[in-house]
C-alpha cells in the first residue's frame, strides 16, 4: 500500500522530465518552481492531488491555473497502489513491469494527447529501465520491430512514429501473446473512437493521439487476462 503515496510521485517526477529539454548534474539539484513565476514550491503545494485540490487547481503565488494532466495523472497512478496485494502471479507478466509499463504509458498518454508527439529521451530511459527491470523478449521484438518499421514504410501518414518505437520497446517488455492483445485493442478501440470522433466533427484531417489507446489496451488485457485466468482458461 506504500504505492499509493509513491506511484503518484514517480508519475508527477517522470511527466515533469518529458518537459525538460537537458538533463544534466544541475537538474537532479534544482527544487521545484512554480511553472509561471518560478517561485520555489513549499512542501504542502507539492503533495500529489491533494496540493491541486486544495489550491482548486491554481497556483498559491500568482494564481494561473494549473496543469490538470498532474491531477489527472497522479489520479490515475493510484491503481497500482490499490492492486499492489492481488496481483495474479500466474499471469504473464510481474508486478514490478506492470508498474513500469502503467506508469510510463499513463505519462506518454497524457503527452501525446497534449502535444501529438512522444517525448524521445523519456522513450530512451523507458527502453534502459525495461532491461534492467523486465524479463526482456528479444525475437519477439526483432520480429514485431521489423513488421512495425515496415508498416510505417508503407503507411507514414497514418501513424507516427514515435508510435511504431513504443510499440517495439512494449514488444521487448512483454511476451507476444500479451504484446498482440494490446496491439489489437489499440487499434479496435481507437478505431471505433476516431470513426465517431470524426462523425461528429466532420473534420477527418484533425489528429487523434493512439498512446492513449494504448494505455487503455495494455490496462484491458492486464483484467482480461486476469479474468480468463479466474475463469478457468488462459489466453
Ligand atoms: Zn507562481
Amino acid at each position: 500500500m506504500q504505492l499509493l503515496l509513491v506511484s503518484p510521485v514517480l508519475f508527477s517526477f517522470l511527466y515533469q522530465l518529458c518537459f525538460v529539454e537537458k538533463i544534466d548534474r544541475t537538474y537532479f539539484k534544482l527544487r521545484s518552481n512554480c511553472d509561471y513565476c518560478y517561485r520555489q514550491l513549499r512542501f504542502y503545494e507539492m503533495i500529489p492531488i491533494f496540493s491541486f485540490l486544495i489550491q482548486k487547481g491554481k497556483t498559491n503565488c500568482c494564481r494561473y491555473r494549473l496543469n490538470c494532466c498532474y491531477f489527472i495523472g497522479e489520479t490515475l497512478a493510484l491503481f497500482p497502489g490499490f492492486y499492489e496485494l492481488q496481483f495474479p502471479a500466474l499471469l504473464d507478466i510481474d508486478y514490478a513491469t506492470f508498474l513500469l509499463i502503467y506508469l510510463f504509458l499513463l505519462v506518454f498518454a497524457l503527452y501525446d494527447f497534449t502535444t501529438f508527439t512522444i517525448p524521445i529521451h523519456m522513450l530512451f530511459i523507458f527502453s534502459c529501465c525495461v532491461c534492467v527491470i523486465a524479463h526482456i523478449h528479444v525475437i519477439s521484438f526483432l520480429f514485431v520491430s521489423s513488421l512495425l518499421h515496415l508498416i510505417y514504410f508503407f503507411c507514414k501518414k497514418s501513424i507516427g512514429y514515435g508510435d511504431i518505437l513504443l510499440f517495439s520497446v512494449l514488444s521487448l517488455a512483454v511476451p507476444y501473446t500479451f504484446f498482440r492483445y494490446i496491439f489489437l485493442l489499440t487499434f479496435i478501440i481507437g478505431g471505433i473512437f476516431a470513426i465517431v470522433y470524426f462523425l461528429i466533427i466532420k473534420n477527418s484531417k484533425q489528429r487523434v493521439p493512439l498512446i492513449p489507446f494504448i494505455f487503455l489496451a495494455f490496462n484491458l488485457t492486464i483484467i482480461f487476462q486476469q479474468t480468463t485466468h479466474y475463469g478457468g482458461m488462459f489466453i
